[in-house]
């Protein structure tokens, strides 16, 4: 990495944020300039492991040598076409994806809440055309506690009044059930749902794992109930939990599945919407679209992404190190960590509120150059670039417990 040119202080950086850009982030006090792999600097050049990565954005680490090359490849010959025309590699990215997640068809958006905005209206038009639900009736049953989006029909069915509060009137056709609640789930179908729409794992409650079976269930219900089992993998997916799909821990296929974050590798915004033949079936020519989804650069990157996850190598370093990520945090149970739930190279861990706040847990791991967020009150998120070393993930839980200690 080169000297990161001087303009301003990182203090002033953050100062002049202040006035110009709008205050919906909160981010911890750290400017960066530049990274690579786990490591990200600022730019005063401090140097940081990265163990949140971009929310499973960077699952392949910053500035990944093999992305990095496709896209610079990509931007030297076609960046952007828009739909109208064809371009030469989507139909490669496409071919990709749905066999590297066993569906059929895919339709290429660019950010996450698209791709759950898509979904929704693939299910009601679903819902009506094939399963027969009379017109605007459909509804969709979704899980407390879910994080989908930002989109104002996303924060209608969203449980956190900080996402929704202020940002009525809502869309209606959701209802909200307990998450690893079967029962609950049972009772909310009826002839009129269109999908269960669930995270697999919930990322942003604090990596909420449901029960063994409950993904089961689902699939068997939905299956019965003769609606769409819709699984938004955006963050749990794409080699995060040790497998391709968090899904399959249980080896459930949902009928849609949704991705994002890791899909763009880091480089850009790639999300999809993957499906059956006769669910994504149901959209036709000016129904629904987007000008940037599928352009050639995202398809380019995409597909890089997939042939990466093709080896399987990356699923495997996650299962691999996550053993040594669940047996560090096991080891600071009682020791400042109440409790924590992992999968791969994922964990959810609730700190002794006496210690201190989430926020300032990762405030005080900032200064020991490791990069987290809190999620929910004392809890904090570790998602590090699935790259990271052992070397790395035991420094990260060193810092941690260094940090508890004090
Ligand atoms: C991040 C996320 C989204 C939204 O993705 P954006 O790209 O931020 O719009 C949707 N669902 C889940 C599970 C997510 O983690």
């Amino acid at each position: 990495m080169t000297a990161p040119v001087r303009t301003r202080s990182s203090d002033e950086m953050i100062r002049a944020e202040e006035p110009v850009l709008a205050h919906n982030y909160h981010p911890l006090p750290v400017v960066v300039a530049r990274a690579e792999g786990a490591w990200v600097e600022d730019v005063e050049g401090r140097r940081y492991l990265d163990m949140l990565a971009g929310y499973s954005a960077l699952n392949f680490g910053h500035r990944n040598p093999v992305l990095i090359e496709a896209a610079h490849r990509q931007l030297d010959r076609l960046t952007l076409t828009s739909r109208a025309f064809h371009n030469d590699r989507l139909a490669e990215f496409a071919e990709a994806l749905a066999a590297l997640t066993g569906l059929d068809m895919v339709l290429p958006m660019n950010t996450g809440a698209e791709a759950v905005e898509s979904a929704v209206k693939v299910a009601r038009k679903w819902a009506y055309e094939v399963k027969g639900v009379p017109a605007n009736r459909a509804t969709i049953v979704v899980a407390a506690g879910n994080f989908h989006g930002r989109t104002t029909t996303i924060v209608s069915f969203s449980t956190d009044e900080t996402a929704r509060s202020g940002f009525g009137p809502f869309t209606p056709g959701f209802r909200v059930v307990p998450y690893n609640d079967l029962a609950a789930l049972e009772a909310a179908v009826d002839e009129t749902t269109a999908a269960v729409l669930i995270e697999p794992i919930q990322g942003e409650a604090g990596v909420i794992i449901p029960d063994e079976g409950y993904l089961t269930g689902v699939r068997d219900l939905t299956r019965r109930a003769g609606c769409l089992f819709v699984a938004d993998e955006i963050q749990s997916g794409l080699g995060r939990t040790g497998r391709t799909l968090a899904v399959e821990h249980e080896e459930v296929v949902p009928d849609v599945l949704l991705l994002g974050k890791a899909l763009g590798g880091g480089i850009v915004p790639v999300s999809a919407v993957v499906a059956r033949r006769d669910v994504l079936g149901v959209l036709h020519p000016g129904e629904h679209g987007s000008t940037f989804g599928g352009n050639p650069l995202a398809a380019a990157v995409g597909t890089a992404v997939v042939r990466l996850l093709e080896t399987g190598a990356f699923q495997r370093r996650a299962a691999e190190a996550g053993v040594l990520l669940e047996d560090g945090l096991a080891a600071l149970v009682g020791r400042g960590v109440v409790g924590f739930r992992s999968r791969g190279l994922w964990a959810g861990v609730d700190i002794d509120p006496a210690i201190g706040t989430g926020r300032e847990i990762s405030e005080r791991l900032m200064r020991e150059g490791v990069l987290v967020k809190d999620t929910h009150g004392s809890t904090i998120r570790l998602a590090p670039p699935l790259t990271i070393t052992d070397e790395e993930l035991r420094s990260a839980l060193a810092a941690l417990e260094k940090v508890l200690a004090a």
